[in-house]
């Protein structure tokens, strides 16, 4: 992110930071990253945020809201009220986008709660158990492990059937036939 905002800097680039995980892409910089495995999540998501002049959020992820997300923008009135503008007809007005207040009243605690080390250990931890079990049955994914899911590489475990006929697809059917089977 370091080098991405100096070569944009130098170009006259604005950085904007997709956010929908800033979470767990903080989690796996403190595990991960030589320096940062003392600093708490709090502080690399400040960190990472200096690296950016605007970001975009679906909130439905990392901050664990049912609904909503955010634009922020860094020193640029300008461009703030031509999204302003814009937001008015397509969200509602820039001051609740759309949003009940209840959404942003959870938006704003989910914020916080999506930085809890607790909650990220137990809910990345799961995720890893489930690849590695995967891996131990001989199911190729996609490695290392991300945070929020598991990617099976259904091309690779499913050789005999073609691109044109879907693998993922094909996969994700039997799947579905196999839990219902089960119930
Ligand atoms: C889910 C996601 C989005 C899109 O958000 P929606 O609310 O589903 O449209 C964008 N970026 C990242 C990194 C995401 O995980």
């Amino acid at each position: 992110m370091k080098a991405v905002h100096e070569i944009a800097k130098q170009y006259d680039i604005p950085v904007v930071i997709d956010s929908a995980r800033f979470c767990e892409n903080a989690w796996f910089i403190k595990q991960r990253e030589k320096g940062y495995e003392d600093k708490s999540v709090k502080e690399i998501v400040k960190e990472m945020y200096q690296y950016g002049d605007m970001l975009t959020m679906s909130a439905k992820k990392d901050p664990m809201v049912n609904i909503g997300g955010l634009c922020c923008f860094r020193n640029d009135e300008t461009l703030f009220n031509e999204v302003r503008i814009r937001c008015t007809p397509m969200e509602g007005f820039v001051t609740y986008g759309g949003l009940a207040g209840c959404d942003m009243e959870a938006l704003a605690i989910g914020l916080e709660e999506g930085m809890d080390e607790n909650f990220l250990s137990y809910r990345i931890n799961q995720v890893t158990y489930l690849g590695e079990q995967l891996r131990k049955a001989g199911i190729p994914i996609q490695y290392p492990i991300g945070g929020h899911a598991v990617f099976v590489d259904a091309k690779l475990l499913l050789p005999h059937i073609p691109s044109d006929q879907f693998p993922a697809h094909a996969l994700n059917n039997e799947l579905y036939l196999e839990g219902v089977s089960e119930v």
